[in-house]
């Protein structure tokens, strides 16, 4: 069985055990505050959301369902592939189209860890000449975030914990549980 619920609030994913971190009703809060903001700042604009594949599909869904501006949606995903070298790792942009140029782009991620990723995708998207870009993400690593670029919408800034559940995954698995656990390494 790849995952299972036991009544402790704890469910196995694969090999490791995880624990409840947040609850859907809160994690449905934090989305609206989250859409509220994103209606007073986008009032008479026509934003294009842009979700990280795989892990925002969730979080972008949520998000787009609250909001009372209208919107676009579009989703990319970096492909890792390996180059000539069998050990250079190169990650590809996909899904990006001409429909950016002169948009007001919102960047949806469901985790902002390192901060590479986002970067990459700030970077790239500069050729495409967007009108603006803002970055909307549910949750944020502080301590790991080694970038500098500026999260406008920040959902909830949490330790540098791995955590499942709401569209992240281990290994593959647990993105569909609606609720966001923690890896827990205490005994069995
Ligand atoms: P970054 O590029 O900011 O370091 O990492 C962003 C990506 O790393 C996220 O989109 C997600 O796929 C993955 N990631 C970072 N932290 C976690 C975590 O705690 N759990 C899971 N499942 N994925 C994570």
């Amino acid at each position: 069985m790849v995952m299972s619920l036991d009544n402790t609030s704890r469910i196995k994913v694969r090999d490791k055990f995880f624990r409840l971190y947040l609850r859907k009703e809160k994690i449905d809060e934090i989305v609206c505050a989250i859409a509220g903001r994103i209606d007073v700042d986008y009032a008479g604009k026509t934003p294009l959301f842009l979700g990280i594949l795989n892990g925002a599909f969730i979080f972008t869904s949520d998000l787009v369902r609250k909001l009372q501006v209208q919107c676009e949606i579009s989703f990319v995903k970096y492909a890792s592939y390996h180059g000539l070298e069998s050990s250079e790792k190169i990650s590809r942009l996909i899904g990006l189209n001409e429909k950016i140029k002169g948009r007001d782009i919102i960047i949806a991620e469901d985790i902002v860890d390192t901060g590479f990723t986002i970067a990459n995708l700030l970077n790239d998207l500069k050729q495409y000449e967007p009108a603006s870009v803002s970055i909307a993400c549910f949750c944020f690593k502080k301590e790991s975030f080694r970038e500098d670029f500026k999260i406008n919408y920040c959902g909830l800034e949490i330790p540098n914990l791995f955590v499942v559940g709401y569209g992240l995954d281990y290994d593959g698995a647990g993105r569909n549980f609606p609720d966001i656990y923690q890896l827990d390494e205490s005994d069995v």
